[in-house]
């Protein structure tokens, strides 16, 4: 593996400089030290008008410790949370595909000097299979994991997303097919003509985490004779991304290799120079903790492990600082964690994960499988059960996948994001992949949750003027009556271009 195209990086930096200053991050957080409390409720307020939050404004909020303030942010997290994307949740399945991988990262169980790790790529056929169990499980959207190695290029990763996309099943209920609509990617970052084979495959969002922000920690981390050695390479390579025309980005951070603020100041360093440079920031942001690898000690003793509590404290912030932004937990937490921090202000979540190569087809469960995982899950319960346990707490399932295929993607969510539509509108389509959920797969608790929610939901928005006005409703009531007597598939695609946005507003 070469890197071609590093002139793309250097393209990207302003005035021969990377957008992360190691310098202006540490004097931020130190200059904001002792937040003055009206200076939090002012920036709390900038919050919740849905506007990008500067990197001193996130300092201050990242230093804030007195209980009072801090229960004062959970509660604008939560209300930022409700005005940008409303009760709804979004759930996807991760495929993990291969975990062959020619760099050293020490955390990671797929390593290359990991000899306790079992090697294998999926085949197509495999693949298949794979994809096949997840939809069984009631899943509509993933996303595909690879390694770095020469067997997973950009070839490996485009040929797998025409499989995922090619493959239909039967619903239990009979009632026509059900298929994944929208598969994202994590995998290394890839020059831009790679990344033009991914577009072309018909990729959902690429996903990158940068891991650790701190470019000497980073070092630490991953040996200099590796390709993710290179930090600058993976730094930008969601601006390799827009420029191959994705406009779908995610971003991310590994939480436990270096500070928590450092690490946080870094994403909304990162989400601002999105901004600066392509007008759209990033699709969602992840924080994934580390958890404990096979084979890796540091995994489990490095120095900067995250606490729930500052876990907690870093969500919130996050949520706060790039209000428009979906968030995404994962089930490498606990059950009782996620339930709390999907509180905070999440907005995608993953259920009946696993994590093994070749696991879903194979019906693993990760204790089984350890020698081909890359770390293990804290929460392994099936989509059911979590979809049936935020229905209890008022949360409502989407498998709604109708804004990518409106064509609502990149600036053109943002912009509706950002202004409070997205989360009314998608309500709509929210109800309608819910209805189809429980007709399909739910277990009977859940479809008793589930249809007392969607009841209360049906009658918000009989009653809530921006769908009566704009006439959306007949429209809906027709679908949802109509996939509850088996249709499939039918969602809202109303074109913005005759609803202009101050008019909805
Ligand atoms: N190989 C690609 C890369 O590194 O970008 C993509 C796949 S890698 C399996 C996906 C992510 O897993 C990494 O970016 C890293 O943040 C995360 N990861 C690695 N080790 C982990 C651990 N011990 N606990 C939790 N997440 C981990
Ligand atoms: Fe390979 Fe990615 Fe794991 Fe690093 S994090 S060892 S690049 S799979």
């Amino acid at each position: 593996l070469r890197l071609v195209g590093l002139g793309d990086v250097y393209k990207r930096q302003v005035k021969g400089k990377d957008f992360i200053d190691e310098k202006k991050i540490r004097t931020n957080l130190e200059q904001q030290a002792h937040p003055d409390p009206q200076r939090v409720r002012d920036i709390l307020q900038k919050s919740l008008s849905i506007k990008l939050l500067t990197p001193e404004e996130t300092a201050v909020l990242l230093n804030v410790t007195d209980p009072a303030l801090l229960e004062e942010m959970r509660e604008a997290a939560l209300e930022v949370k409700k005005r940008v994307y409303d009760n709804r949740i979004v759930f996807f399945a991760p495929l993990y595909c291969s975990n062959l991988c020619v760099n050293r990262c020490v955390y990671c169980g797929f390593r290359s000097d990991n000899p306790e790790e079992k090697r294998h790529i999926l085949s197509p056929e495999e693949i298949y299979r794979e994809t096949e169990a997840i939809i069984d499980e009631g899943h509509k959207r993933l996303i595909a994991v690879y390694g770095e190695h020469p067997k997973s290029d950009a070839d490996y990763i485009a040929d797998s997303i025409s499989t995922i996309y090619a493959v239909k099943r039967t619903t239990p209920s009979g009632n026509g097919f059900n298929n994944i609509r929208r598969v994202n990617i994590n995998a290394a970052p890839m020059a831009v003509e790679d990344l033009r084979k991914l577009w072309r495959a018909g990729i959902g969002t690429f996903q990158v985490f940068q891991e650790t922000y701190h470019p000497g920690r980073y070092a630490e981390l991953h040996p200099a004779n590796t390709i993710k050695g290179n930090f600058r390479w993976r730094l930008y390579a969601m601006h390799r991304a827009m420029d191959a025309g994705i406009d779908d980005v995610a971003i991310g951070a590994l939480f436990g290799l270096y500070d928590w603020k450092f690490e946080v100041m870094g994403l909304v360093e990162h989400a601002h120079d999105l901004e600066r440079q392509f007008g759209i920031g990033p699709h969602t942001i992840s924080f994934p903790r580390m958890q404990p690898a096979p084979g890796s000690f540091l995994s489990e003793n490095s120095p900067y492990l995250v606490n729930d509590d500052a876990f907690k404290r870093l969500v919130m912030v996050l949520r706060l600082a790039v209000p428009y932004t979906g968030l995404i937990v994962t089930a490498r937490e606990r059950a009782e964690l996620r339930r709390e921090i999907i509180n905070y202000g999440c907005t995608q979540t993953d259920a009946s994960s696993k994590i093994g190569i070749g696991a879903y087809a194979g019906k693993k469960l990760q204790e089984e499988n350890a020698d081909k995982v890359q770390f293990m899950l804290g929460d392994q319960r099936s989509l059911d059960e979590v979809i049936k346990e935020l229905a209890d707490d008022g949360y409502i399932t989407s498998f709604c996948t109708a804004g990518y295929r409106c064509g609502r993607t990149g600036d053109k969510i943002m912009n509706l994001l950002e202004k409070g539509v997205e989360g009314k509108f998608c309500k709509l389509n929210a109800v309608l992949t819910f209805r189809e959920y429980l007709n399909d797969y739910a277990s009977a608790a859940t479809k008793e949750a589930g249809e007392r929610l969607i009841q209360r939901e049906l009658q918000e928005i009989e009653n809530t003027s921006f769908f009566t006005d704009k006439k959306l409703l007949p429209t809906f009531l027709n679908y949802y009556r109509r996939i509850a007597a088996g249709e499939r598939d039918l969602y809202m695609s109303v074109s913005y271009t005759h609803l202009t946005l101050p008019t909805i507003l």
